[in-house]
């Protein structure tokens, strides 16, 4: 893995979770909204899709296409922070990630609350309404795909809507503690952050690129800044229609 005389090196990587197909009970609202003339609304308004240049891959496409997976842009991304292990400013990076994640998206992300939940627990519930993003710290004990350099893991999951269409409904990111250790936080806040956006846009829809100067490389050399590719990639990902 690449390594940086000066910043942090630590890897990041994503784990998409398997796709789950299931029907959500909120669909079954749809019709009536459409009966009375209610279309769906995005709570925030899609960004503008700005070609630059830059590179972005999809973490997950729909099935027999190159359509990306994406989340429904008229829901809020529910999310709940799991203090446990938190560095100090922990939260606020995460919030802050979450905010630059937003405004290039056009996506609401909404709070929750503080929770004891593990991300990425063992099973994926099939009914009911689908937990929210979990986002905590943890060690390479507990998630083995943490070893090594491998800084946090983020992804999504996905269940198939009415149009047949798969869409994301929860995901999880779990951040490593050897790499967020205090002092990493405090002395490099922009690259921690970086590395929290990193894992943010994995569960929004981004896959990794081989393109250094995009925060969706693989490895953290020091980005701090989203890439041009990146932006546009996830001003693709809020835009997609409403189911
Ligand atoms: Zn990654």
């Amino acid at each position: 893995m690449p390594r940086s005389a000066t910043t942090v090196t630590i890897a990041a990587t994503a784990a998409m979770l398997a796709a789950v197909v299931a029907w959500h009970p909120a669909e079954q609202l749809d019709p009536v909204r459409r009966a009375v003339g209610l279309g769906p609304d995005r709570p925030l308004p899609a960004p503008s899709v700005v070609r630059q240049g830059g590179t972005f891959a999809w973490a997950m496409t729909q099935p027999g296409s190159d359509e990306p997976v994406g989340w429904d842009p008229c829901e809020q991304v529910r999310y709940r922070i799991n203090p446990a292990g938190e560095p100090p400013g922990g939260s606020e990076l995460v919030r802050r990630a979450l905010d630059r994640a937003s405004a290039a998206t056009g996506l609401e992300f909404t709070d929750e609350g503080e929770t004891d939940d593990r991300p990425f627990p063992g099973g994926v519930k099939l009914f009911g309404r689908p937990d929210p993003v979990v986002i905590g710290w943890a060690d390479a004990a507990e998630y083995p795909d943490l070893a090594g350099q491998v800084a946090g893991v983020g992804g999504a999951v996905a269940e198939r809507g009415s149009s047949g269409r798969l869409r994301f409904v929860s995901g999880g990111i779990v951040l490593d503690v050897e790499a967020f250790t205090a002092s990493a936080v405090a002395q490099q806040p922009r690259v921690m952050e970086g590395i929290v956006l990193h894992e943010v846009a994995h569960v929004v829809g981004l896959g990794h690129v081989s393109e250094p100067m995009e925060l969706m490389y693989a490895s953290n050399i020091g980005q701090v800044e989203l890439g041009p590719g990146d932006r546009e990639g996830l001003a693709r990902l809020g835009s997609l229609p409403c189911r």
